[in-house]
């Protein structure tokens, strides 16, 4: 099976997903997320959900009370993006795609950010990650060093498969689901 068609069948699987159900899933791992986070500051990359993505407000929310830095992605052009901080709830607005972006114009490089939060269309036992099909976060940690950032993919259980990765795929380092944490 292609990629493509592979994404195509996850996404009708994540969207037949109940909306109660995706809300009480999103909030355990929120959860996850925020037992994993240290005492000393960490610069936090995230994203704003979109459609049935797993979402992740309830760790926003936890995120900016606490002495943790929050970015989301603002999509620049087709190929690229980058991460704008996010300081407070009232600072979002819409942006490309129809996703909520930040109105904050300070932003932090790839490199810089300690995790990187990334939803997927798909995820595999090594790791490996099925996104919307833009390759956007593939390019984005091109020229980064392992762990710098630590790469973390969301997704509900379901959407586990099992594909051939291409050349330029960049794996996750964790998959957390409402099940709990996947190391690579
Ligand atoms: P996704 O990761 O969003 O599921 P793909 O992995 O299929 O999507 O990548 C989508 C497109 O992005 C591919 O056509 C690929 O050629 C391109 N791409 C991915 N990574 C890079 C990169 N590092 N440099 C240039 N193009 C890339
Ligand atoms: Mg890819």
């Amino acid at each position: 099976m292609s990629k493509d068609t592979l994404r195509q069948e996850l996404l009708d699987t994540r969207n037949r997903l109940p909306n109660e159900t995706r809300r009480e899933l999103s909030r355990l791992i929120s959860k996850h997320l925020l037992s994993m986070l240290p005492t000393d500051t960490l610069q936090i990359g995230s994203y704003m959900a979109l459609g049935s993505e797993v979402d992740l407000q309830w760790l926003h929310f936890e995120i900016l009370a606490s002495v943790h830095r929050l970015y989301i992605p603002r999509i620049l052009s087709k190929t690229s993006m980058e991460m704008a901080a996010l300081d407070h709830e009232e600072q979002v607005t819409a942006g490309a795609f129809g996703i909520a972006t930040s109105l904050q114009k300070e932003t932090i490089d790839f490199a810089a950010l300690d995790w990187l939060i990334m939803p997927c269309s798909g995820f595999d036992q090594q790791g490996y990650r099925l996104g919307m099909g833009g390759g956007f976060y593939d390019r984005a940690l091109e020229y980064c060093e392992p762990y710098a950032p630590l790469r973390i993919g969301v997704a509900f259980s379901a959407q586990q498969a099992s594909f051939e990765p291409d050349p330029w795929d960049q794996p996750f380092d964790w998959i957390i689901t409402e099940d709990g944490f996947i190391r690579r």
